[in-house]
């Protein structure tokens, strides 16, 4: 029996076993390498020359991703940069078909990379309601499209999206993209559902201590891992070696992090259900939230994040602003509980409602943060009287 992947992050990626070996890879801080010289007196192509094209502790962490979503990782300086990646190596593979899906909701740096594509490029980006059962599987079938690009749980409106029955819609010789960053690779895993590359923002829960952009794209398919592999060494979209460190150091409490979290994230989101200033609870893990079904299906938990409709903006922001654990600022994943009105950046879509507050739920004790945010949740009752 293989082992689970619990186990698996504690032990992917570490450098050989050898006497006096270290159990961690190191930091690399070299951009370049001794030459090698092949039998024809050239450089020799399997041997690493130069840090953009790649360092050991990249490696390491991307054995570690890889391993866990069954595929070939590829780290990215950034969650953005991963999306970057991923997007224009579809359109490369699609040869000249550019018709893109897309969900309405989406993180806003994915919508605005879109939306730039479709100004300056003429990529037909094609927008589609998420909360609409069927309706992106029935624009992924559409001849002639090129990428479908999913983000299951949508950030921030916590939609999910049926990736199997995306897939066996999609027209042929499209590529099914999934930005897993949500669920993270232990709670869903996109290439076993079919999907063709999954992308991370590691930036989040992986490396889960707000300290680190990284990315990384995953692809089942070699020939697609060496595009993404070689779009980075094109575009230069690096990480630093010591943000991969920093990142598999993450990885390593992954699980741990994620269970406690999600369990908080449950009470909270049950609790803030009976709260009269909260009209709707969005939590994949509340047997009456839309969702529910599809995460049981796709995920092997609900995740630690969720989202409270308040009335309206001024409401939500006197909650973000009137908690002392929950720290007001953007961003999700890390130990810290944070929350934020994602309507307060200009760039978020206007689908998303006004009042809407994304809670990244942390590893501190769930009745401090639920005792925290219940009374600056009364707080905007009164308000509102
Ligand atoms: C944060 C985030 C990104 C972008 O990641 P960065 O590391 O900030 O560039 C992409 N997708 C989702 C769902 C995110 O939450």
């Amino acid at each position: 029996m293989p082992d689970s992947p619990a186990t698996r992050l504690v032990h992917a990626g570490r450098p050989p076993a050898v006497p006096g070996g270290p159990l961690n890879p190191s930091v690399e801080l070299s951009s370049t390498f001794h030459a090698g010289t092949g039998p024809d007196g050239l450089a020799d192509p399997a041997v690493r020359n130069y840090a953009r094209v790649g360092t050991s502790t990249w490696e390491a962490l991307e054995a570690a991703v890889g391993e866990l979503e069954g595929g070939e990782a590829v780290l990215l300086g950034s969650g953005i940069a991963a999306v970057t990646a991923a997007v224009e190596v579809a359109l490369a593979h699609a040869g000249g078909s550019t018709r893109v899906v897309v969900p309405a909701r989406a993180y806003s740096g994915t919508v605005a990379l879109l939306r730039h594509l479709r100004d300056t490029r003429g990529v037909d980006v094609v927008a589609v309601d998420p909360a609409e059962p069927g309706a992106l599987a029935r624009a992924a079938a559409v001849p002639g499209t090129g990428l479908v690009w999913l983000e299951t749980p949508v950030n921030p409106t916590m939609e999910l999206t049926d990736v199997r029955e995306v897939v066996a819609a999609a027209a042929p010789g499209a590529l099914v993209a999934v930005d897993g960053t949500f669920a993270t690779p232990l709670l869903q895993n996109p290439l076993a559902l079919g999907a063709h590359v999954v992308v991370h923002s590691l930036t989040k829960a992986v490396a889960g201590h707000s300290d680190v952009l990284l990315g990384a794209a995953v692809a089942a398919d070699p020939a697609l891992a060496t595009a993404l592999r070689e779009h980075r060494t094109r575009t230069g979209a690096v990480p630093g070696p010591f943000e991969a460190w920093l990142a598999l150091r993450g990885l390593r409490t992954l699980d741990v992090r994620l269970q406690r979290a999600q369990a908080t994230a449950g009470l909270v989101a049950r609790r803030a259900q009976e709260h009269p200033a909260v009209l709707r609870v969005r939590y994949p893990g509340l047997p009456e939230d839309p969702w529910h079904a599809v995460a049981q299906a796709q995920m092997r938990g609900p995740g630690t994040l969720l989202a409270l409709d308040l009335p309206d903006a001024a409401s939500a922001e006197r909650v973000a602003a009137s908690t002392r654990l929950w720290v007001h600022a953007t961003s999700l994943g890390g130990v810290e509980s944070l929350l934020e009105r994602r309507r307060r950046h200009a760039a978020e879509p206007e689908a998303v409602p006004e009042g809407l507050l994304r809670l990244s739920v942390g590893i501190e004790d769930a009745e401090d943060l639920w005792a925290d945010l219940a009374q600056a949740l009364d707080g905007a009752t009164r308000t509102a009287r």
